[in-house]
């Protein structure tokens, strides 16, 4: 084996265990770290958030909110941004 091949494998054999430790961190918790509130606690940090006519980006006031799948369209973990602002709000399970 030469010294290339070498080091492509050490490259390789670093990678692995971190390209695991990633995907398992984003299923136990990492999709939610930029949205670390869930309804609740989003409505209770920003009771201005709660409106007669549904819930409101804090940062904008726009009542238009993208609710997005983590990984797919369908996936039941959801993030909910401001459509306007583009704002993290909070995430949901469903
Ligand atoms: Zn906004």
């Amino acid at each position: 084996m030469d010294f290339i091949a070498k080091s492509g494998l050490i490259i390789f054999l670093l990678a692995l265990p971190t390209a695991i430790f990633y995907m398992a961190w984003k299923a136990l918790g990492g999709w939610k770290s930029k949205h670390p509130l869930n309804l609740q606690e989003y409505l209770t940090t920003y009771p201005s958030a709660k409106t007669k006519s549904g819930i409101a980006c804090v940062v904008c006031g726009s009542k238009s909110l993208r609710n997005l799948g983590v990984s797919n369209a369908t996936d039941s973990r959801r993030l909910v941004s401001c459509n306007s602002c583009s704002s993290p709000l909070y995430h949901a399970k469903q």
